[in-house]
């Protein structure tokens, strides 16, 4: 870190608080800054270069440098920089976006509906369900299943239906009427012997005793990420989905399919979705819809939740929900041009070639003496780090061995990170399988340089 009183880091320790960040610690460590991007690799102040191992946020599908979203960008921002879908007002690249996504959707949607980040999209699925609910006169019906480590964002009732602790704690979360579900994590939670089938089979059984328990006619919804992402990567086990949404048609209960990392390829498929047989009535979708070049998110909802909508917007007068953003017209169009490019380029099927040498190669690690689990699908990856592979044991208190092999693999020019214990991998999906090679030997000799310190006595 640069010490000079004025450096960028001593400026951004006095006046910036960080997202998920230990404020404290930071005023010692100082910030990592980064200055620029290239394809897969960024740059930091020092001129030090990276491989993004995790695409920025999960989300930069075409990597740093793509001109032709900048080039997009400059077009609309010249022609109309800004306008809005109140009061019945539209402009082309909203509508030309709503349509490609409607027609790209995996099952029958019916409308598009849009928002600027996935906590908004999330915070809007709630409250299009609820209204939903007393549109069809059934006011009782409002509770929403999600599950623990399932991750939804960060606003108040988009962070409770996020089922991690340092989302609820001292925020005084999570609001009432959200519930929350086990996670299908079978390495971790299963029970001596039990197969991935028998595990699913349990986890619906408990989701069916949680909705008696609470009385079906209050259910309205139950939200999952197709893979979970911030949890942990957390891959469902054969047949979840499928005993899940057995559930929850015999109940009448609506699902939100969360593609917020999962959707436009990263799973080897356009969307989660379709990777594990799932059939939405809503879809929320942000982070590689524009690449995360500019900020925009949408929901896809189906006739089901559409047509009570629009009943109760005609009996009150107005659906009464509205962002100054949502939709924003150059948004919008580096979200078109974004998905053009995936599909032009097939980065969905690069997600899948490219990403099975990334799971294969990652694999060979299963045998490292670090290494509890290695998990994922296509360009999305986590390996699970332990200090005992017999008891699945940390090595000290939880995350400390994500944090130290993390600090190693950033110092070996790879940026990750530690969910826990958890390194994740979710690279930008233009990646390729020399570029991947180096992440993975950058990781292995990240895990070679943790394991002295962890078996001291070797
Ligand atoms: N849903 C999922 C599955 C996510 O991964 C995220 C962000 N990591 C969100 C919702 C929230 O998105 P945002 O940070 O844009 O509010």
């Amino acid at each position: 870190m640069d010490a000079r009183p004025n450096s960028p880091e001593a400026r951004d320790i006095r006046y910036h608080l960080h997202g998920y960040t230990n404020a404290r610690k930071h005023q010692e460590t100082g910030p990592l800054v980064i200055e620029k991007g290239d394809g897969v690799y960024v740059e930091d102040i020092a001129g030090n270069r990276y491989i993004e191992a995790m695409a920025g946020l999960w989300s930069v599908a075409v990597g740093f440098s793509e001109k032709r979203l900048v080039d997009a960008a400059t077009r609309q921002m010249s022609k109309l920089p800004f306008y809005h879908d109140f009061g019945s007002k539209a402009h082309s690249p909203l509508i030309d976006l709503a349509e490609k996504l409607v027609q790209m959707a995996p099952v029958p949607m019916s409308k598009a509906y849009f928002t600027n980040s996935g906590s908004e999209a999330n915070d809007t699925a709630i409250k299009m369900i609820w209204y939903r609910s007393n549109a069809l006169g059934q006011p009782a019906r409002k509770k929403i299943i999600s599950r623990k480590r399932g991750y939804h964002g960060v606003t108040i009732a988009s962070a409770s239906l996020t089922g991690l602790p340092n989302n609820h704690l001292s925020f005084d979360l999570p609001i009432a009427n959200i519930l929350h579900t086990s996670t299908p994590h079978h390495w971790r939670d299963a029970q001596p012997g039990e197969s991935e089938e028998q595990f699913s089979a349990r986890l619906a059984d408990e989701l069916e005793k949680l909705i008696l328990a609470e009385g079906p006619e209050t259910i309205a919804a139950f939200i999952g990420e197709p893979i979970m992402g911030a949890g942990g990567v957390v891959v469902p086990p054969a047949g979840y989905w499928e005993k899940i949404q057995a559930v929850l048609s015999k109940y009448g209960i609506l699902l939100v399919a969360d593609e917020v990392i999962c959707g436009f390829g990263r799973t080897g498929e356009m969307f989660g979705s379709q990777t594990f047989g799932i059939k939405p009535d809503i879809m929320v979708l942000s982070k590689q819809i524009s690449s995360s070049y500019l900020p925009i998110s949408a929901l896809l909802i189906n006739d089901k939740v559409f047509e009570p909508i629009a009943d109760e917007s005609d009996r009150i007068g107005t659906f009464g929900h509205g962002f100054t953003g949502g939709g924003h017209p150059v948004a919008a169009a580096v979200a078109l041009e974004n998905i053009k490019l995936i599909e032009e380029r097939d980065l969905v099927g690069n997600a899948r070639k490219v990403g099975a040498h990334l799971q294969a190669r990652l694999r060979k690690l299963a045998s490292h003496p670090l290494v509890g689990e290695v998990r994922g699908v296509g360009l999305i990856a986590a390996v699970e780090l332990v200090a005992d592979k017999a008891t699945k044991a940390p090595w000290g208190k939880p995350a400390a061995l994500g944090a130290l092999v993390n600090g190693f693999l950033q110092q070996n020019g790879v940026i990750s990170r530690n969910m826990g214990d958890a390194i994740a991998f979710c690279p930008p999906m233009i990646i390729t399988e020399a570029q991947i090679d180096a992440l993975v030997d950058a990781f292995e000799r990240s895990l070679d340089a943790a394991l002295p310190q962890v078996h001291p006595q070797g």
